[in-house]
């Protein structure tokens, strides 16, 4: 059964290619407005979007009309056409690129408007092509730089409005001009088309690379954010949680089923009757508190501490390369530590810490073991009476209120 959904899946996969495909080729379709998918962003949305882009293809713009005016030229040199050729020529070559920005800026969505202009370079290169005869070098380079911008512009799809753009553009100068198919290219055309040629890739080559340089840039901006707290700029509890089955992971893969203890400490932390200080001083100095907690924890923790906030006034810290003694050490002087600030405007407004220290033991079958490991040792701290730590032991349980088995305590 699942041999025939696979090769269903797969007919109706290069179906949907053959439909794209012929979407591409029909003019129709292509300029038809695409139906609307669940996950486009709504119309208003659009308002606006694309200044940067229109900023960008006007300076591409600007060099490759300028400079490709002179291979346009060369050619009506070589086959001298009427003014009012060079009229248009002269508007193309440098009014255009000027209009175009003003005119893709005003309108609302400027995105759009710049595909729409880019559409209609295509077009005027179809029609200059007509105008010189078909003169093959500058033709050339016209038609592929043409292509080269719609391509890294806007994809294929762009890429077949402009070639049928050309198309007509061309089709409109067959009909309005005199037109005689004569492809040779003199030596004076050929030379004017090489600045085009050297020029025009080296600037849109840059202008690409920019682009691509400041959406890694985004990209990772957008990946710091993902993975931490607004709040504290920790790591966030599901980042951080994927950290820690990478490190149980890792412990596993060294401990190789020989049940050693190793290097590593999972530590849970929870503010002590933190909902009293928002009763008493509000949401916003509950907020400053939690802030001043986590500086705390970067100030005492090491810096190859994973450090993370689990949910509201807990934190977790995956302790590496430490010995469980020496976790000890390092935790009871964190919980020392915000005791110490334990007066009225300190910057944790008086509250205390109770934390649970786990060791890894290769006897956990899961990450999450681990977590209720420290949950389990945070609350046996707690209900000792809050202000100190528990160290994870297998003889540890949790009796309304009485702890039988507390291995350590700040
Ligand atoms: P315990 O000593 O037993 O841990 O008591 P507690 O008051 O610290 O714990 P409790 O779970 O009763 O209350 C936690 C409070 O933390 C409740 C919630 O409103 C508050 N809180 C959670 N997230 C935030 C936050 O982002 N900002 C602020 N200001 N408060 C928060
Ligand atoms: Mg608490
Ligand atoms: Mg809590």
């Amino acid at each position: 059964m699942s041999s025939s959904t696979t090769s269903r899946g797969a007919g109706s996969g290069s179906k949907r290619r053959l439909t794209a495909l012929l979407a591409l080729l029909n003019p129709v379709a292509l300029y038809r407005k695409r139906p609307e998918r669940l996950d486009d962003p709504p119309p208003e949305a659009l308002i606006g979007k694309g200044v940067r882009f229109v900023n960008r293809i006007y300076i591409l713009r600007m060099i490759g009309l300028g400079v490709g005016f002179f291979c346009v030229a060369a050619g009506f040199v070589q086959h001298p056409v009427d003014w009012p050729l060079w009229a248009l020529l002269v508007f193309h070559g440098f009014i255009w690129p000027h209009a175009a920005r003003h005119w893709a800026l005003r309108s609302k969505i400027p995105y759009r408007a710049e595909r729409r202009n880019l559409v209609l370079d295509a077009g005027f290169g179809g029609l200059w092509i007509a105008a010189m005869n078909g003169n093959l070098v500058p033709s050339a380079v016209i038609l592929s730089m043409l292509s080269m911008d719609n391509i890294a512009a806007g994809g294929v799809r762009l890429f077949m409005r402009g070639a049928y753009a050309s198309a007509a553009g061309f089709l409109l100068g067959w009909l309005l001009l005199d037109y005689r198919f004569m492809p040779q290219s003199d030596i004076a055309t050929i030379v004017a088309c090489l600045p085009m040629l050297a020029l025009y890739p080296l600037v849109l080559g840059k202008s690409t690379y920019d682009m691509s340089k400041k959406l890694a840039e985004r990209s990772r901006e957008f990946e710091i954010v993902s993975q931490t707290d607004g709040l504290t700029r920790l790591f966030n509890r599901r980042y951080w949680e994927t950290l820690l089955i990478e490190e149980f992971e890792r412990c596993r893969r060294d401990a190789g089923g020989s049940g050693h203890d190793h290097g590593t400490c999972l530590l849970l932390l929870d503010l002590d009757h933190f909902k009293n200080i928002n009763d008493t001083h509000g949401h916003l100095v509950g907020d400053e508190v939690l802030r001043n907690f986590s500086q705390l924890l970067r100030a005492n923790l090491r810096e190859d501490d994973l450090i993370g906030r689990y949910g509201g006034e807990e934190f977790v810290a995956i302790l590496r390369n430490i010995s469980a003694a020496d976790a000890l050490l390092l935790s009871q002087r964190l919980i020392e530590s915000a005791r110490d600030k334990h007066v009225g405007d300190s910057p944790l407004r008086g509250c205390t810490v109770s934390a649970g220290l786990v060791p890894f033991t290769s006897d956990m079958e899961a990450h999450y073991v681990w977590l209720q490991r420290a949950d389990h040792a945070m609350y046996c701290a707690k209900e000792k009476g809050r202000d100190c730590l528990v160290v994870w032991d297998a003889g540890l349980h949790r009796t309304h209120g009485k702890i039988q088995a507390a291995t350590q305590a700040a």
